[in-house]
């Protein structure tokens, strides 16, 4: 089956009762035992429900795993892969990762015994120079945010394998349908389903992705122990949002093509970041390892935060709002918002300034997007 096709299929027949055409909700804690020994697979729904069942087995399908734990947020999915490691341990992580997992790994599981090196993954002897005696883990993310630089995953992974460690990829910004990690030989990716996978800005989710028996044993072990798996109502709606997965990021795609490059052309605008564009240094690595460039960009804007500031409260289709991967386009100030939980000097280092803005691409018509951004840009 071609991948629109699993997105539309795979795990949802799951009424043999009545025969409906999509997934029921199972809204229960509990099932009951038909005897001693036997009941039909679930037991309580903190270990398993067919409704999130049916969407792991959708998402394992798209990312080319053998198994999938729907969590109940991105960063729950992230925080059950920490439970891999154990105090001593030593992990390496981009200097510019996702703000919410900068926050986790720094202040939280450093408290814990961890050790992290955030450094520049764009160029793999950082990574290589990185490396310790207990290094087991390494963290990609790509393409970053907010600066949209790609990370060569097989790359990364021939470094991991010399040095033992193991691969995690979060695959949030790219989606199974532009970029699957597992093909580059990353050994678990998870998601924050939050965004491109649901795609309608109405739920937040996150999955672990596994290839390996061990693994996804371990990985479903974690959910349960540490209660950390999504409600059948999450699961459900992320399972439709699938569904369109496909033709959505085509048209997320066609926006952000159009919309990078009449930025690239306007005079109020410097640097534009997006993997899609020729000018974008990692270009011909981002053609290579992806399928496509994927929907989110940021650029500088020439005059500092007041000039953003203006920017940003002036569209009218954007949306000044955090998150990103939903129908609707969204524009965000890093600074102050979505990597506010990075200390000033960390943000710096990851050339975040204050004329920096990001945006997330939606699937309104390019013309209406073009118009908007050009008057917020000129206002
Ligand atoms: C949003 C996001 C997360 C965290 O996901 P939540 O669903 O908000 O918990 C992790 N990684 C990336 C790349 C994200 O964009």
């Amino acid at each position: 089956m071609h991948f629109e096709t699993r997105c539309v299929h795979v795990g949802v027949n799951k009424d043999s009762a009545y025969n409906s055409a999509t997934t029921p909700i199972y809204p229960t804690s509990t099932f009951y035992w038909d005897s001693l020994d036997s009941n039909k697979g679930y037991d309580y729904a903190r270990s398993a429900n067919p409704t999130r069942s049916a969407l792991e087995e959708n998402i394992a399908k798209l990312e080319g795993g053998i198994d999938c734990r729907a969590t109940s947020t991105g960063m729950s999915a992230i925080t059950t892969t920490m439970h891999f490691f154990k105090p001593g341990d030593h992990i390496i992580a981009g200097h510019d990762i996702y703000g919410g997992t900068f926050r986790l790994f720094h202040d939280i599981y450093s408290q814990n015994g961890l050790t992290f090196s955030f450094v520049d993954m764009g160029d793999i002897e950082n990574v290589r120079n990185a490396v310790t005696p207990n290094t087991k883990g390494i963290w990609i993310e790509t393409p970053s945010n907010p600066l949209l630089r790609v990370v060569d995953i097989a790359a990364v992974v021939g470094v991991a394998r010399d040095a033992g460690a193991m691969t995690i990829a979060d695959n949030t910004f790219m989606s199974p349908y532009l970029q699957r990690p597992f093909e580059h030989g990353v050994d678990v990716v998870i998601h924050s389903t939050t965004k491109y996978l649901n795609g309608h800005s109405d739920v937040v989710g996150g999955c672990v992705v596994t290839r390996d028996d061990e693994r996804a044993e371990r990985i479903s072990y974690i959910v349960n122990a540490l209660g950390l798996a999504c409600s059948p109502f999450d699961a459900w709606l992320v399972l439709r949002g699938i569904k369109t997965l496909g033709p959505r990021m085509q048209a997320h795609e066609r926006s952000a093509m159009a919309v990078a490059r009449m930025l690239e052309e306007h005079p109020r605008v410097g640097t534009v970041y997006y993997p899609g564009l020729e000018s974008h240094p990692q270009h011909e690595l981002a053609r290579r390892q992806q399928d496509g460039f994927g929907a989110m960009l940021s650029f500088e804007v020439e005059g500092g935060r007041d000039v953003a500031e203006r920017v940003l409260t002036n569209t009218k289709l954007f949306l000044m709002a955090e998150s990103l991967g939903g129908v609707e386009s969204l524009v965000s100030y890093p600074d102050t918002m979505s990597h506010a939980s990075m200390t000033l000097e960390a943000r710096r280092a990851a050339g975040i300034t204050e004329n920096t803005i990001r945006v997330s691409i939606g699937i309104e018509h390019p013309d209406d997007l073009i118009a908007d951004m050009k008057q917020a840009l000129e206002s």
